[in-house]
């Protein structure tokens, strides 16, 4: 597939930041090449930010937050931006597909169908929630009638906002359409890998209506432009979607102001299939919870559990799905599964499943590279693990999914909470109130009953244990971005 035309010159230029409203071009040893993880060729090339560039960065959304360009326009016209950004992504949902498979590598069918239109959502929903923005009034419980109580949510100020490769485009819709709505002004980073559709948003942003450095866009590296993101103490908050390894470095290095924080970090988590359940459906739905975005999501399927009686059909059922799926460049049309992101990625994988295979892991499915250049691995099935592997224990963030057994409900709940993270997990059973029983025992912060990765911006979306802090989505995803004021008058 050929460039599109209208991104041919969006592509041949190096690209530059989007600081104070202005395309800046940055010191070039910050520069960096953004790499098709399909042909492994160069791209486009892309400035980044150096400590100086995020310095600009935070001064100019400073200077947006105080002058009240945006934290006191009228809710309804800053409801009539973020509107129109979702019709602008609507308008610009070839581009925006062709370069987030280009730069991400997956098929663009899912470009197309799911993260344009799921930023779009994302957008229209906080375009509503910009006029919903409510307090409460307590009663001052020893002295009612004297007191009137109230409370106030009050944006935060200047956030920084840092996201990983792997859904570039969602992951910005979800930092950036609730910290707009709640009246923030935002320095946001995407990933080395991913830089493209991030710099394409923001020309619509500003096309939009978003007053000038309202949204900063600043690529670059984390140890250097990430870094400088939470070290700044211009920064009020910081909402962190990525590894939990750099959550925790991001823990310390935020904390000289006592940044807020909100961290969306690693996941494991476990896909359930009881006896009971209808098959038919189950092991698609398991199939795809894994090998989807080649296993590159955090609320990936990655731990299958199922009960004794059906396991094997259901191994052999997905075992036969991964062996039949057509892995490619997600620029072929017949494309199911892209490459993982980068060579790194793919060693790393490869390195897993080496790890798992000495480790006594039997291979149903896959277990190698697809052709000798791209980073594509084959859809990658492992039976008979045992909860004390690596491969059960580490997130592999690949295309490879790792099956056991079960016996009964309290064998399950066990194994399914014996991890260090706790995103996500699946159930699926005919058995409605078996499915309720054990959601309520799964220790994750999503739990879904007979589907798995459902997502929508009305439904708080966060992990319990290592899988991070805070929600995004629905109400919780904009009070994140907000302070609560209580204020207390005498009424006497
Ligand atoms: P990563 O943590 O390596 O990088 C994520 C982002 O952090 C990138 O923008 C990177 O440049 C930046 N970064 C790296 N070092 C930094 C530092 N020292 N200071 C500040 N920023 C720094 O993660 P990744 O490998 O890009 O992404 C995969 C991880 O993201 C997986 O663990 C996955 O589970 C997680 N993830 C979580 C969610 C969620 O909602 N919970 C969603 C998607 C991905």
């Amino acid at each position: 597939m050929t460039v599109p035309a209208s991104l041919v010159e969006f592509l041949s230029q190096t690209r530059p930041m989007l600081i104070g409203g202005n395309w800046i071009r940055g010191a070039s040893e910050n520069e960096f090449d953004v790499v098709n993880p399909a042909t492994e060729a160069v791209i486009a090339r892309v400035s980044g930010a150096g400590e100086a560039d995020i310095d600009a960065a935070v001064k100019a959304a400073q200077i947006a937050f105080e002058s009240g360009v945006w934290a006191m326009i009228n809710p309804y016209e800053k409801s009539k931006i973020l509107w129109r950004v979702a019709e602008l992504l609507e308008q610009n949902i070839e581009q925006l597909a062709y370069l987030n498979t280009l730069e991400n590598g997956k098929p663009l069918g899912a470009s197309r169908a799911g993260d344009v239109p799921a930023a779009a959502k994302t957008f229209r929903h906080y375009a509503g929630l910009c006029t919903k923005i409510e307090g409460k009034t307590p009663q001052i419980s020893s002295a009612p009638d004297n007191f009137h109580a109230y409370t106030r949510h009050e944006p935060i100020g200047v956030v920084g906002q840092i996201v990983p490769w792997n859904g570039p485009i969602v992951a910005l819709s979800w930092k950036i359409a609730p910290a707009l709505a709640a009246g923030c002004t935002i320095v946001f980073k995407p990933a080395e890998e991913t830089p493209l559709t991030s710099l394409y948003i923001g020309q619509l942003l500003l096309e939009a209506g978003v007053p000038a450095g309202v949204v900063n866009i600043v690529p670059g590296y984390g140890h250097i432009a990430g870094a400088a993101i939470t070290a700044h103490p211009g920064i009020r908050k910081v909402s962190f979607t990525g590894s939990t390894e750099v959550g925790r470095h991001i823990i310390q290095s935020s904390s000289g102001n006592f940044k807020k924080l909100s961290l969306e970090l690693g996941g494991k988590s476990p896909l359930v299939i009881f006896a009971d359940a209808d098959l038919e459906r189950a092991i698609p739905a398991a199939a795809n919870a894994i090998f989807f975005n080649a296993g590159q999501v955090c609320i990936a399927g990655s731990r299958l559990y199922v009960e004794a009686p059906v396991y094997e059909q259901v191994v052999q059922g997905i075992a036969k799905i991964a062996t039949t799926m057509r892995v490619g460049p997600g620029l072929d049309s017949e494309t199911e599964m892209g490459p993982v992101i980068s060579r790194q990625q793919f060693e790393r994988v490869l390195g897993f499943i080496e790890k798992g295979r000495e480790e006594g892991a039997r291979v149903l499915a896959g277990g190698g590279r697809v052709g000798d250049k791209g980073y594509f691995i084959q859809p990658t099935v492992l039976g008979d693990m045992r909860q004390d592997m690596t491969l059960v224990r580490e997130e592999i963030f690949g295309p490879v999914l790792c099956a056991m057994k079960f016996h009964d409900m309290a064998e399950i709940v066990e194994k399914a909470n014996d991890t260090d993270y706790g995103l996500a997990a699946s159930i699926w059973t005919s058995n409605l109130s078996k499915a309720h029983n054990l959601a309520a025992r799964i220790e994750a912060g999503l739990v879904w009953i007979n589907c798995h990765a459902v997502s929508d911006p009305s439904v708080a979306f966060g992990g319990y244990k290592l899988s991070g802090w805070g929600r995004e989505n629905g109400w919780e995803g904009m009070e994140q971005y907000t302070e609560t004021k209580s204020v207390i008058a005498n009424i006497t």
